[in-house]
């Protein structure tokens, strides 16, 4: 079979080290022996098989203990060190595939030791400046391991052999189990001690390139608190599997790119030391190393391509759409110059490779009891440069299926996992957010929650099973074209939906040719019209023109010329390739500035495209009790439909409501062509919009008028005692709260209000005092005068506790001054309003004295 050398450009170099200076077996080295010092490394190894490799390795053949042997030209040099999960628990912190430290290493010699420490490439000092000789000051290096030689001899140079159970046994090198958070309850579940006997290779691997190490890792917990779930055999052993491998530093003639702001790839973040700008920023773009072939030539295939091999685990059904996905990034490399980057081939069954072998870039699929993700795709690099070294993507079959994630937390499922906290711990989600993986993809997951919307409407609207069929194709289709875009650098554009305007999207033809979105590094919305039967495009079929764009700037040869490289940047003010990333996007309250930077939403006017949508969704709902009438079902699948057509409701107006207090930003270059200003608060107008969508789908008295015989039936299928500890009535009005909740944790968020305010000063035209007489209406007018229902009543409490935190000061400190006046204007109208109600029913009095009494307490306070 055909091996694959990740490290095309390497090849000629191993070649090289094979013959020249790889280390002769030591049971060959007779003719010698004599005239050398005696080796008492060959006494060492005397019951051990040699594995050759990058580093020559002793596996003792009684206990299959490692001696890993290091020859003197390997001394003082650097190698990529890389470790991910191979399996783990997900509740442990671990799952199949997670990659893990990618660092660099280098191999010291201390008298009678080999040192193992770890090299910091955060920072640059030009070699020609002085300065230089300064660089290693303050920047604290680690010493991770410390190994005794063993043994060593003086043949071909020096070779000192040294115990690898003690590094790569341990969590020396890599730390496997989780620092606990702080605010982790003493009952959350969390691994025991390694248990070293316990603690074994489950395989080694030794290639001219790379030595990996696979670790079965064991932690004992004699008296565990928490059991972990079902994944957890048995929490008082966990196993987790990592690997580590010490991989041949790349000396090629790779030339790195460096960052610009206004595309987004992933990088290595590097510290200009000895530059005086106030950017010194020399930041290296994470991409392969691709060369054309001709390079005189326009287009011309690539001297190695980057080679995807379909995991054999992958259903056959499935493979052909995972191919051309894959492929349909050969488009956006055309346009760089190449033709035929990428190639995709199957694993056979009978390879002898696994997929978890870092030389084969790997489209790996998997069915995980509590799935991580529904797709995932990392890569390695090599710190120095940000050479992509190898890449794999992680696919779970749960996107495939009709099971939602959080069964049993009926006020979250399909709402966004924070949407069941208080509003001051949803404000609070934001600041935790943001430290969070910038590298973790959550794609599958908002993924599964569209797809499965769409087939809801699908069902609505009489489509055939042909349809149906053709549409989870065009998601998978659309997650893989995702996946594969962050193997090849790219990280997210959460700004590409706004691309076409909520009537453009009406019309095949204008999305045929200019594409669904700008990017398919979105999050965005399923689209779906009116008539789901004459519909063709669901999800976006395409690498998108920011894609294309973004991919000649990672790989076009031509754009090493810096004025061509210029030139090409000048284009992001074209709408088309706006761009913006997690780093910006509001998907958490209070986070975030540009409305245009949202997830869970498509078109350039969500406000609008989402009245569309609920007109779509109602009728969906009221066809619910039809559509699920099969006999002998039980009915779980209309329950999960219930909830995802409400938690999509839930997306509806949470991106709506980003308009309000919002900013659009512009990442532009100063004089770049086409630039607007950097910031322009969001025009009154639409703010006033989106507050209208509020106050019809969100705040109304009718807002969740649903067919209320629906209610009678949403129940969970019994399983064994699943009910136990809560109970399996449908929660109805906690869920409206909650989706209410959600959206107010944004438009009462202090961060939001102040920026009203600031913002003032540079062109909001909707006064914050007048921005929340509005939104006291929208709560309070409607039934100002009569009797209140319950939804009403719970968000009316709701929203004068509210507001009683905001002047509460002790307990919120970050509100301004302007907003607490704001907030204490707004209690007195209420007060107003509800003061001397009569004629109502005794719901309502109740309710109404109730309010009376949390104003009293404000405002005798
Ligand atoms: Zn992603």
């Amino acid at each position: 079979m055909t091996v694959v050398y990740r490290f095309a450009a390497l090849v000629a170099l191993s070649a090289l080290l094979l013959t020249g200076c790889a280390p002769r077996p030591v049971t060959d080295d007779s003719t010698e022996a004599a005239s050398e010092p005696t080796s008492d490394i060959e006494e060492a190894v005397e019951s051990a098989e040699e594995l050759d490799g990058l580093f020559t390795l002793y596996r003792d053949t009684t206990d299959g203990s490692l001696q890993m042997l290091i020859r003197e030209d390997q001394l003082d040099g650097e190698y990529v060190y890389f470790t991910f999960t191979e399996d783990g628990a997900p509740v442990a912190g671990h799952f199949r595939g997670q990659f893990r430290d990618n660092e660099v290493f280098r191999l010291k010699r201390y008298y009678d030791r080999i040192e193992f420490e770890q090299v910091n490439t955060s920072f640059y000092f030009d070699p020609d400046n002085a300065l230089s000789r300064a660089a290693e000051a303050n920047i604290s290096p680690a010493r991770l391991a410390s190994q005794e030689i063993v043994a060593q001899d003086t043949t071909d140079g020096g070779r000192y052999l040294i115990n690898a159970d003690e590094l790569f046994l341990s969590e020396a090198l890599h730390q496997v189990k989780p620092t606990p958070s702080p605010g982790q309850p003493p009952t959350a579940f969390s691994l025991g001690g390694l248990n070293s006997s316990k603690t074994r290779y489950a395989d080694v691997r030794n290639y001219p390139e790379n030595t990996d190490f696979i670790v079965n890792y064991v932690y004992d917990n004699p008296q565990p608190l928490s059991g972990g779930g079902d994944a957890v055999t048995d929490a008082r052993s966990v196993g987790i599997t990592v690997q580590h491998s010490l991989i041949e530093m790349p000396d090629t003639d790779y030339t790195p790119r460096f960052d610009d702001p206004r595309v987004g790839y992933f990088m290595q973040q590097v510290d200009n030391q000895t530059s005086t700008s106030a950017t010194p920023y020399r930041d290296l773009i994470n991409r392969w190393h691709l060369e054309k072939e001709d390079p005189e030539a326009e287009l011309s295939e690539p001297v190695e391509p980057i080679v995807w091999w379909i995991e054999n685990t992958t259903p056959e059904e499935i493979r052909p759409t995972i191919r051309e996905a894959t492929l349909a990034w050969n488009e956006a490399f055309e346009a760089a110059g190449f033709e035929n980057a990428i190639e995709v081939k199957v694993q056979p069954d009978s390879a002898e490779w696994d997929a978890g072998d870092i030389r084969y870039n790997v489209l790996r699929w998997t069915s995980s009891p509590t799935p991580p993700f529904g797709g995932y795709g990392p890569s390695f690099v090599n710190p120095h440069t940000g050479q992509i070294l190898g890449s794999d993507i992680m696919l779970e079959f749960v996107y495939l299926t009709n099971r939602l994630r959080q069964q049993d937390l009926f006020d979250a499922a399909a709402l966004p996992s924070w949407a069941q906290q208080s509003l001051a711990e949803m404000q609070a989600h934001a600041a935790e957010s943001a430290s969070a993986n910038h590298a973790g993809c959550a794609l599958g997951t908002t993924m599964q929650q569209n797809l499965l919307t769409g087939l809801q409407v699908l069902q609505a609207q009489n489509a055939s099973e042909i349809e149906v069929t053709e549409y989870v194709e065009q998601g998978l289709y659309y997650l893989i074209l995702h996946e594969v875009g962050h193997t090849l650098g790219l990280n997210h554009n959460m700004q590409a939906h706004n691309l076409l305007s909520p009537e453009e999207l009406q019309d095949p033809e204008v999305i045929a040719e200019q594409g669904l979105i700008g990017s398919v590094m979105d999050y965005p919305a399923v689209h779906l019209t009116d008539d789901v039967d004459t519909q063709e495009t669901f999800f976006i079929d395409r690498p998108g023109a920011y894609d294309t764009w973004a991919i000649e700037f990672g790989y076009d040869p031509d754009l090493n010329d810096e004025n061509q490289m210029q030139a090409h940047l000048n284009r992001s003010t074209e709408p088309e390739l706006a761009f913006g990333n997690d780093a910006d996007d509001m998907r958490s309250p209070g986070k975030g500035i540009d409305p245009r930077v949202m997830i869970n939403t498509i078109s350039s006017d969500p406000v609008e495209y989402a009245e569309g949508r609920f007109d779509i969704l109602s009728e969906t709902m009221t066809e619910l009790l039809d559509k699920y009438d099969e006999s002998g079902d039980s009915y779980e699948p209309l329950r999960n439909a219930y909830l995802v057509l409400t938690g999509e409701m839930g997306s509806m107006v949470n991106s709506a409501s980003r308009f309000i207090g919002g900013v659009y930003r512009e990442r532009a270059m100063i004089d770049q062509p086409g630039a607007t200003q950097p910031f322009t608060p969001v025009p009154r107008a639409e703010q006033e919009a989106a507050l209208d969508l509020l106050r019809t789908h969100l705040f109304a008295p009718d807002a969740f008028d649903i067919p209320n015989e629906i209610y009678n039936h949403l129940q969970q299928q019994r399983r064994g005692f699943n009910f136990f500890g809560t109970t399996e009535d449908p929660k109805i009005h906690a869920r409206a709260l909650a989706m209410q909740r959600m959206v107010l944790a944004h438009i009462l968020h202090p961060t939001v209000l102040t920026r009203m305010t600031d913002a003032r000063l540079y062109g909001n035209e909707y006064p914050l005092a007048e921005y929340m007489d509005d939104l006291t209406m929208a709560i309070f007018e409607a039934d100002a005068d009569g009797d209140v229902n319950t939804f009403r009543q719970n968000l009316q409490v709701e929203y004068v506790q509210a507001l009683a935190s905001v002047l509460d000061e002790e307990e919120n400190d970050s509100y301004d001054y302007v907003a607490r006046s704001a907030a204490l204007r707004s209690v007195q109208q209420i007060n107003d309003m509800i003061d001397g109600k009569t004629g109502i029913n005794a719901e309502t009095e109740a309710h109404t004295a109730h309010l009376q009494h949390l104003i009293d307490e404000v405002l005798d306070a």
